[in-house]
């Protein structure tokens, strides 16, 4: 075989943190084949897309080859699972290779998941079917061509190895680029085993590496605190405006750098309802879409609790500060959330009536079974132009409460002065057209499992990764989905 591509690593993970992962090295698979390299981002971080894809790149993806330079090792944490601790989890069946430093000079993880059993990987195979590693693929870039902070998709290959599931499942294995993979779980790992120490050297790393505006501050580990909090209140604003639903927010879940992380269950939504749910495991509701905001509330309190110990001398000082910076929470979420929400409907200023109306625009959707992202994408045409209600009027059950607002929204935009045009085109630039609906997900997955038939999975991708831009060759992606009652989405396959 000839020598692996060449990745620059630069490991500080490996090297600044002994004691916190375990090495481990891939396991190889029987038989594996390219499904993807995302060409963009091997060339943003710095890769050479071609060599990726040759046989000694695939090779790498699937663990036959440890590429110059890494250190693969699976990283400790824990994590309240569905609100109750785990005091162990880990990388179960990841393994991180090392990390680069990007054109755009951020450091990023590369990682690949369903490589093998780690030391953390409990009853768990250590492997993941190729269903939802394409599943994660074509979400995670979906979420980053919106906009929102994400993980990427870098590869994905099968293996050739069947994946023991309910049934048997083809295998597969995602490289993930993340900025990091620590977690809200990293930092309860340590603080449950009253490591404190290194409860200290794992926040000293993650300011370095993702605040580094706050090295050498008075109090940093309240300091950090805020930074997550900020970061938390802003991604989950994000989601909420383009009815995003992570689907399993657990701690171990809820990445500290503000990245969306693990795409097991998510979904987006169609019709508009705030109590959501897709994962089939997820039975009360805990983490439905209008609940998001709270878990992440509910998450950030732990991490709280993991560095009250190391914020001084002074503990009831610290609980204090550290309960006022949680405070700050709801504040920040629905000032992101409500200038998001104004901004969708042409009104970015965001003053309370502003806020008021978007409300009342959500309210009709409830009663109407709106289509979320479609209401917003049509909108923008009646925004324009008087006569263009038609199509987003269809969408409402209820069409006398949809024009009512609708009359009152126009005399508002009217307000402001701007032109139809012009109130359309920012509208259109938040609003997006195509998102990663659950039937073309299904779609795409059938045909490349049942079928062998990669075709629709890079269409898929190549559509999702203009969501803003009119694509009027693949009008079909961006009409109302199918009833989709009853669907659910899994976590552990
Ligand atoms: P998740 O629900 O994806 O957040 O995973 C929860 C925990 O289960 C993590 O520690 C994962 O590494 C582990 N896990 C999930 N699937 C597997 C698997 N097939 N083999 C081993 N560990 C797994
Ligand atoms: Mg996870
Ligand atoms: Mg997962």
């Amino acid at each position: 075989m000839k020598a692996a591509p060449a990745f620059p690593f630069d490991n500080s993970y490996a090297r600044d943190l002994a004691g916190f992962y375990a090495p481990v090295l891939p396991t190889p698979v029987e038989a594996p084949a390219l499904v993807k390299v995302n060409t963009a981002l091997a060339e943003l971080l710095g890769l050479d897309p071609a060599d990726l894809a040759t046989p000694e790149g695939v090779a790498v993806f699937a663990g036959l080859a440890v590429p110059e330079g890494a250190e693969p090792i699976a990283l400790a944490y824990a994590g309240h699972q569905f609100g109750h601790f785990s005091p162990q989890l880990g990388d179960g069946r990841a393994i991180l290779l090392g990390e680069v430093v990007g054109r755009d000079g951020l450091r990023r993880d590369i990682q690949l998941k369903g490589s093998g059993p780690t030391p953390f990987s409990r009853r768990g195979d250590g492997r993941a079917a190729l269903g939802p590693v394409l599943r994660e693929y074509i979400v995670s870039e979906a979420m980053a061509a919106l906009g929102i902070p994400t993980t990427r998709a870098l590869a994905a290959v099968t293996t050739g190895e069947p994946v023991l599931r309910d049934r048997a499942l083809p295998g597969g294995v995602l490289a993930r680029v993340a900025a990091s993979h620590i977690r809200i779980g990293t930092f309860q790992f340590f603080a449950a085993r009253k490591s404190f120490d290194a409860v200290k050297q794992l926040a000293d790393y993650t300011i370095a590496r993702h605040y580094p505006d706050l090295v050498g501050v008075e109090n940093p580990y309240l300091a950090l605190l805020d930074g997550v909090i900020g970061r938390q209140a802003a991604l989950v604003a994000r989601w909420l405006c383009v009815g995003f639903i992570h689907g399993v927010m657990n701690t171990d879940n809820m990445s500290v750098s503000g990245e969306t992380i693990d795409y097991g269950p998510c979904a987006f939504m169609d019709a508009y309802d705030p109590n959501t749910v897709f994962s089939s495991i997820d039975e009360m509701g805990r983490y439905a879409y209008g609940n998001q905001p709270d878990i992440a509330h509910w998450n950030l309190a732990r991490l709280a609790e993991c560095l009250i110990p190391i914020m001084g001398e002074d503990r009831e000082a610290a609980i204090a500060a550290a309960n006022a910076a949680l405070g700050t929470f709801p504040a920040r979420f629905y000032a992101a959330y409500h200038a998001g929400l104004c901004a969708k409907i042409g009104l970015p200023e965001a003053g309370e009536e502003d806020v008021a109306l978007a409300h009342d625009l959500l309210n009709v959707m409830i009663g109407s079974k709106a289509d979320f992202t479609l209401t917003f994408r049509r909108l923008g045409a009646l925004a324009e132009d008087a006569d263009a209600g038609g199509p987003v009027r269809d969408l409402f059950l209820d069409r006398v409460a949809f024009d009512t607002w609708a009359e009152r929204w126009r005399a508002r935009l009217a307000e402001t002065g701007r032109s139809g045009a012009d109130i359309r085109a920012g509208m259109d630039a938040v609003n997006p057209l195509f998102i990663p609906r659950n039937h073309l997900v299904e779609e795409v997955i059938a045909a490349a499992i049942e079928r062998g038939d990669l075709g629709p999975f890079e269409r898929l991708n190549t559509v999702l990764a203009r969501p803003y831009a009119e694509q009027p060759d693949f009008a079909a992606y961006a009409e109302l989905p199918p009833s989709m009652e009853g669907y659910r989405t899994f976590c552990g396959t």
